[in-house]
């Protein structure tokens, strides 16, 4: 993927986030304050808007998003999605291309950013969780090419499993007990990254 392509992928998201706002509010109404739908629409527009006129390459891509979703979104999701795509764009610093091989080590970047921000180590049911799983997959399969359809069964899978868990950061973990069975509205948005980066690539 190159920058042309990368923006095509957020061009996307930017439109999907648009379309499921009222389900991703439905479900942060049901654990949280009822605006993730409105956050993610808030930066994501702001995006669409930038990348009308950008005519950078690969990382700053990846550093207009960071720079807009922290300047745009207010809430958690805001800077935490914000560091992941600035780590993104440090990692590839001088490169034009992400080439197959660079995924793994992308994503760990995008983890461990969602990881020291939110001060999150997993298992405590956030977007991190979905992160940390394709980042962590991503790196035991060394040697095989990582299919962005594998990055989405991953994160599918892992945003279905965390329904079962409580919520114990964000504002989630204010239900206790109550959080289970519920979806994350973070680990959701994040399946919805993954399935537009596949549709964008295939
Ligand atoms: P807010 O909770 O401030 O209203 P949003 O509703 O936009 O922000 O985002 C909520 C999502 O952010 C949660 O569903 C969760 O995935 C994620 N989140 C919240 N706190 C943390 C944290 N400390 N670490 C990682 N992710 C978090
Ligand atoms: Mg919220
Ligand atoms: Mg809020």
């Amino acid at each position: 993927m190159n920058a042309k392509d990368v923006a095509g992928w957020f061009q996307r998201y930017a439109d999907v986030i648009e379309e499921k706002k009222a389900w991703l509010t439905e479900l942060d109404s049901a654990v949280g304050d009822g605006d993730h739908g409105a956050n993610m629409a808030r930066g994501w527009k702001e995006v669409r808007n930038q990348l009308k006129t950008f005519e950078g390459g690969l990382p700053e891509v990846f550093l207009l998003v960071s720079r807009t979703l922290i300047s745009k979104v207010g809430g958690a999701s805001g800077p935490l999605y914000g560091t992941a795509f600035l780590r993104m764009s440090m990692f590839l610093k001088g490169k034009e291309e992400i080439g197959h091989d660079d995924w793994p080590a992308l994503l760990k970047a995008a983890s461990e950013g969602i990881g020291q921000r939110g001060k999150v180590n997993g298992g405590e049911k956030t977007m991190y969780d979905v992160w940390a799983v394709v980042s962590e997959t991503a790196e035991k399969r060394a040697g095989e090419p990582v299919r962005t359809s594998h990055l989405l069964e991953w994160a599918r899978e892992k945003a279905e499993a965390i329904r079962d868990l409580r919520a114990l950061k964000g504002r989630a973990a204010y239900l206790g007990d109550r959080s289970v069975g519920h979806r994350d509205p973070g680990a959701e948005s994040t399946v919805l990254l993954f399935e537009t980066l596949h549709q964008t690539v295939s």
